[in-house]
């Protein structure tokens, strides 16, 4: 049996995508001025990922928030900006 399996390479998350989609929905209910189409949410998260270190881990319920290399409150500032960035150049028609 090979000791690497590539199959196994799903197990691997980012986990901070999980986190920065919980956020972007708390983020739009309270903010309606933030387009909620397919292509700004996805721009938005795109952005955000983009300017926030990954975290990747095996298992992603076996996730404590010891580990987090940035905070909640990091997380959700990137999603601000990127929602005005979103918002100068929307990409949706
Ligand atoms: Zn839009």
């Amino acid at each position: 049996m090979p000791i690497i399996n590539i199959y196994d390479y799903d197990k691997i998350h980012n986990i901070n995508e999980k986190r920065v989609w919980e956020i972007l929905i708390q983020l739009i209910e309270n903010d309606e001025s933030i387009c909620t189409c397919r292509d700004c949410i996805l721009d938005l998260v795109a952005i955000t990922l983009n300017n926030i270190p990954p975290h990747y881990q095996v298992n992603e319920e076996d996730f404590s928030e010891a580990y987090r290399k940035v905070s909640d409150e990091a997380i959700l500032m990137q999603l601000i900006n990127a929602a005005e960035i979103v918002k100068k150049n929307p990409h949706h028609l």
